[in-house]
């Protein structure tokens, strides 16, 4: 029988969540509560659907055609609070050629994920920050589940893309970036840095959960502080993306994209 997971959306076109043109499936459910959430409705694992393994294959492979330079990428919400499903997702996108992503927070039990992160051609770690206290005050979870991932995924020699979102008066400070910089930099594994400006484009979601939205004075990262942060990464040798208008125009692609895809898409 066909293993049942639950999932927000899907989007059949996503250009930003790894390599090539890729089928992003949004996994329901997440156990953070980062600050600044831009999917504040993948995070209650009770909402979303239910669907089968075998029905996202059956929609990856009407798309199979223009995802053999891409792939497919699970993101969410946090894949990893459902391990079995997105591992049997990227066996049977393997078993399609495909090549699979998955797009993680990193806060999960090393035991489970391991089984999930072999099936992963690419991992695309999210940390948010590194000072454990700013840390815990952007997620509301605490930072070791991320690092020890960040760490076997070296150990192993995954290849990893690690993300940051950079948020005026909140993950900009100097000692932060400097620190998340100095650890990156210890990892053997990592093909690029993403530096991903803050904006306010998911405040809407918030609104209409009838959630505070914590951040809604806190300006748009500037060209300025976009440029310090990359610095500070290049600085260590890291291959960072970000402070460029096509990093940005990406970001509010993916924004615009995910207004479209409400659950009446599925
Ligand atoms: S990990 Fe992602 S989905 Fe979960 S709360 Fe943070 S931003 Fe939202």
């Amino acid at each position: 029988m066909s293993v049942l997971g639950r999932i927000h959306s899907v989007e059949t076109l996503g250009t930003v969540d790894g390599p090539g043109i890729r089928f992003i499936v949004f996994t329901q459910g997440c156990p953070l509560r980062c600050l600044y959430c831009h999917n504040a409705d993948c995070r209650s694992a009770h909402d979303g659907k239910e669907v089968t393994v075998d029905y996202l294959i059956n929609q990856i492979q009407k798309c199979k055609s223009y995802l053999r330079k891409g792939g497919v990428t699970v993101s969410g919400g946090e894949p990893l609070m459902q391990p079995d499903f997105v591992k049997e997702i990227f066996a049977r996108c393997h078993q399609l050629g495909l090549h699979t992503a998955l797009d993680t927070s990193g806060y999960c039990s090393l035991e489970i994920a391991k089984p999930v992160l072999e099936m992963a051609d690419l991992v695309l770690l999210d940390i948010k920050s590194y000072i454990p206290e700013l840390y815990y005050k952007v997620t509301n979870v605490s930072i070791e589940p991320t690092l020890a991932m960040a760490k076997y995924l070296s150990e192993i020699g995954k290849p990893t893309w690690i993300r940051f979102v950079l948020v005026p008066h909140l993950t900009d400070n100097i000692e932060n970036v400097e620190k998340l910089a100095d650890f990156v930099a210890t990892l053997t594994n990592v093909e690029r840095l993403d530096v991903l400006p803050f904006h306010k484009m998911g405040e809407y979601k918030w609104e209409q959960l009838g959630l505070p939205y914590e951040l809604k004075d806190t300006p748009s990262a500037s060209p300025e502080l976009l440029q310090q942060t990359v610095n500070i990464f290049r600085d260590r040798g890291i291959n960072v993306i970000g402070g460029s208008s096509e990093a940005m125009g990406a970001i509010s692609l993916r924004e615009e994209r995910s207004r479209k895809l409400e659950r009446a898409d599925l």
